[in-house]
């Protein structure tokens, strides 16, 4: 872990002892998802502290927020860096919407960025803990894309394969699910398999009882592309 002032950097095992052992939190009920736009990619220069500050900088003088907005940002190499206390709301989306709101910035564009891997695993890994944490169920009423609220593209266009709610049900929480080791069924499972194999859902959702093992066995590899 490295510090900075307020701003704490970890990687995924780090955060994981970090959030779990966290008390003092208040009440949450949904998640925002958002990307930073700017910075993008091409922002990113082993730099998180300077962009850290540069938008919490931008966060207090230009929008007149209190600090910065998000509780947490991920970062291209992996690394999730800890912002705005949990003691607080979020700051996200406008008013009233951060109310029992965590804000996840996740640096890039994603309108345009093509995801990192470490960055796709980090995202999945922190949605999971949080719900884990404050006993959220995901679904596309507690893990919010902001152009859902907003006329915007944030999270990115290209945000898990789409950023309207049908790409969330179909690419986004059924990765969550799996990270938190929740039941997957087979149509969930079977999404992220033909998403990864470039294949025909409908095609293998009719032929899903082909054999006894079919199911068991899409589930098993929808996991292996869990994000572990
Ligand atoms: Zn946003």
């Amino acid at each position: 872990m490295k510090q900075d002032g307020k701003f704490l950097l970890m990687n995924r095992e780090e955060f994981r002892v970090y959030i779990e052992g966290l008390i003092g939190a208040k009440t949450f009920k949904t998640i925002q998802q958002h990307h930073t736009a700017s910075p993008a990619y091409k922002d990113v220069k082993n730099n998180h502290f300077a962009l850290m500050r540069s938008m919490e900088n931008y966060h207090v003088n230009t929008l007149k927020m209190s600090e910065i907005a998000q509780h947490f940002s991920t970062f291209p190499d992996g690394t999730i860096c800890v912002g705005r206390p949990l003691s607080k709301d979020g700051g996200g989306f406008l008013s009233p919407g951060n109310r029992d709101s965590i804000t996840i910035e996740n640096v890039g564009n994603f309108d345009t960025d093509i995801m990192t891997e470490e960055q796709r695993h980090s995202i999945i890994l922190l949605n999971a803990l949080l719900c884990k944490k404050f006993n959220i169920v995901p679904s596309t009423s507690t893990l919010i894309y902001h152009c859902w609220v907003q006329n915007k593209s944030c999270p990115g266009t290209k945000y898990f394969g789409g950023n309207t709610k049908a790409a969330a049900e179909n690419n986004f929480i059924p990765l969550i699910k799996l990270e938190m080791e929740e039941p997957l069924t087979y149509e969930e499972a079977l999404k992220i398999v033909v998403e990864k194999i470039d294949s025909n859902y409908k095609y293998w959702l009719k032929r899903k009882d082909i054999d006894p093992a079919f199911q068991g066995l899409i589930i098993k590899i929808a996991k292996s592309y869990g994000g572990k």
